[in-house]
C-alpha cells in the first residue's frame, strides 16, 4: 500500500526522543530556528521562540486567528497580531512553515518538515483537511511533465470534495439552487404539474440526469451544464428540480454491479 496519511506519522508522540515530549523533529527545528535569529540578529527571540513552540504543538492547519486563540489561552503577555503576523512571515520565509490557501479561504499555516511532501483533500462542507502522501502520483505528475517539456519546480494536489462524514450527512433530496458551485448532482425528482415536466424535460433536466453547478449566486440565475448545455435557471425552475449529491465511489460501485 503506498497510500500513506501523514497525519498519522504527525499525530503520535512516539518519536519523541526525551525532552518534555517535543518530538526530535520539532526540537531540531527549534534550534535551527534561535540559530537562524541570532544570525540576523533579529528582536525579540526568545518571544519568537514561543510563538515556534505553540505553533508546532498544533498538528493541524491553522489560520492566524485560530493561533491568535491559542496564545491568548497560553501566552496572553504575546498576544501582539503584527507581532505574530511578523513572526509567522519568518518562519515561512526561513522554511519552518507555510502557507496554504484553500479555495480562496483564509490563508492556513502549516509545518514545513524537510525533505517530505504531501498534498491534501479538502472537504468543502465542513473543512476537514486530510494530507496524504502517494508516490505513484508524485512520479506520474513528473512524467506528464516530461511528456510536455515542462520542468516542474513544485506542486500542490488538492482534491476538493466531500468527507465521508458530510456525505453521510448529506439531505437525500435537496432543491437544485440549493448545491454548490462545482458541485456534481443528479436530478432525483421534478415537483410541478405535467406542463412544467415537459418544458424541464425540453432543456434535459429529466430524471436521473447528471447537472454540473457553474455558479450559484443567490441574487443571479442559476447556471448549470446539462448534457453539454450551459442552462441559466432561474430560481422557481430550480426549485422545481430536486437532486442529489452523486458520489463518485458509489458510481463505480455501480458501475462495478452493473458489468
Ligand atoms: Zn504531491
Ligand atoms: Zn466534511
Ligand atoms: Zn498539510
Amino acid at each position: 500500500m503506498n497510500f500513506s496519511l501523514l497525519s498519522f506519522f504527525r499525530k503520535g508522540k512516539n518519536n519523541s526522543s526525551g525532552g518534555e515530549g517535543i518530538p526530535a523533529e520539532h526540537r531540531h527545528d527549534r534550534e535551527q530556528f534561535q540559530e537562524v535569529l541570532q544570525s540576523f540578529q533579529a528582536t525579540r527571540v526568545e518571544d519568537r521562540l514561543q510563538v515556534l513552540d505553540l505553533f508546532l504543538s498544533q498538528e493541524r492547519h491553522v489560520t492566524l486567528a485560530e493561533l491568535m486563540k491559542i496564545i491568548a489561552d497560553r501566552r496572553p503577555e504575546l498576544l501582539d497580531q503584527a507581532f505574530l503576523q511578523e513572526t509567522m512571515n519568518m518562519f515561512c520565509q526561513f522554511g519552518f512553515a507555510q502557507r496554504r490557501n484553500f479555495d480562496n479561504k483564509d490563508t492556513l499555516y502549516e509545518h514545513l518538515h524537510l525533505g517530505r511532501h504531501h498534498d491534501h483533500l479538502i472537504c468543502t462542507k465542513c473543512g476537514m483537511i486530510q494530507e496524504f502522501h502517494d508516490h505513484i502520483l508524485e512520479e506520474r505528475q513528473l512524467t506528464i511533465a516530461e511528456e510536455f517539456n515542462f520542468h516542474p519546480l513544485q506542486h500542490k494536489t488538492e482534491i476538493y470534495g466531500l468527507c465521508d462524514k458530510c456525505l453521510s450527512h448529506r439531505q437525500p433530496s435537496l432543491p437544485l439552487y440549493m448545491a454548490a458551485a462545482g458541485e456534481r448532482v443528479q436530478i432525483t425528482n421534478i415537483i410541478g404539474g405535467r406542463e412544467a415536466k415537459r418544458r424541464l424535460t425540453g432543456m434535459g433536466l429529466t430524471m436521473g440526469a447528471d447537472i454540473e453547478i457553474i455558479s450559484s449566486s443567490p441574487s443571479g440565475p442559476l447556471v448549470v451544464v446539462v448534457n453539454g448545455t450551459r442552462l441559466a435557471l432561474g430560481i422557481g425552475v430550480a426549485g422545481k428540480v430536486m437532486v442529489t449529491h452523486a458520489s463518485k465511489h458509489e458510481k463505480h460501485e455501480k458501475q462495478n454491479s452493473d458489468n
